[in-house]
Parts: C-alpha cells; structure tokens; sequence
C-alpha cells in the first residue's frame, strides 16, 4: 500500500491510499481517484516538498530580521550624532558639566575601574569617587553584585 498526497484541480488537499504507484496511475487516468470535496476526477499528486505559492507569501508574511548589530570597526568608526534644539542643548550643558565635575573630582582608574569599585564596595579601600572604563560584561557583573556606578555621558567631541 502507498499513500499519495493529492491536490484537485481546485486545489483542494486529500490523501488516497493504492495498491501501488501503478495503481494510482490506471485509476487516475480512468478518472477513478476523485476529490472528497468537490468530486473533480482531475487530480494530481501534491509535491511533497515545502511549495511557494504566492497564496502561501501572503499566508505566511516573511518575519521582520532583527537588526544584526555592526561589530565596531576601527577604521569606519561612527560616533553618535544628533541635532539638538535648545533644551537638549541645556541639558547637554549639564551633562558636560556633571562630566567635568566627575572627572575633575574622581580619580581615573582606567581599566582598573572594576577592581577598584569592588575595593571600594567591599571596604578593602577608603570610599571615594573614581571613574573609569568597564566592558559591559564587567558593568554587569558589577551591578549584579549590588554595586552601584553610573554611566558617564559621553558628549561628541565636536561639541566640547
Ligand atoms: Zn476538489
């Protein structure tokens, strides 16, 4: 026994059990296999493999890609960039100005940022402000241990 996937030529879909292929063939040529919803005679083997139709484009409307995130490049560098209108100009202003306060009354810790804020946190040092750099995983890691730190705005150059 073979069982054959078949299509009408209405496209409706059914399925038909026969002795063998040949079978299937003498029995459709003499317009025995017939579709159980319509009755049409003209029927034909559905191909088995994944069909694009255009039916099926719109059934199944293609997902939206995430957008896949550009590894830095050292040679195409871009910086972010924006206009602004006067209150981000204001608040920019602030944002320099809380920069400049921190940098020009935090010790720069460099890379040692992480390690130094744990020395810190922990009580292994005297309590006092410093900045540095992290990697997102170690600002992560740092904020998981309950750590707290803070971002410094990052202003375009063009702009300072
Ligand atoms: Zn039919």
């Amino acid at each position: 026994m073979i069982r054959y996937a078949l299509n009408c030529q209405d496209g409706h879909a059914f399925e038909s059990w026969f002795a063998n292929s040949t079978a299937y063939d003498k029995q459709a040529k003499r317009g025995l296999v017939t579709c159980p919803i319509c009755g049409s005679a003209k029927v034909e083997k559905a191909i088995m493999a994944p069909r694009l139709s255009r039916n099926e484009d719109i059934a199944v409307p293609a997902l939206p890609m995430p957008p896949i995130p550009q590894p830095p490049s050292p040679a195409a560098a871009k910086a972010p960039v924006a206009i602004m209108s006067p209150p981000e100009r204001e608040l920019r202003k602030k944002l320099k100005e809380l920069r400049e306060h921190v940098t020009k009354n935090a010790d720069y810790v460099g890379p040692r940022f992480p390690e130094q804020a744990r020395k810190i946190h922990y009580g292994e040092t005297e309590h006092r402000s410093i900045y540095g750099e992290a990697s997102p995983d170690e600002a992560k890691a740092l904020h998981e241990e309950g750590i707290e730190f803070h971002p410094l705005p990052i202003l375009p150059d063009e702009f300072n």
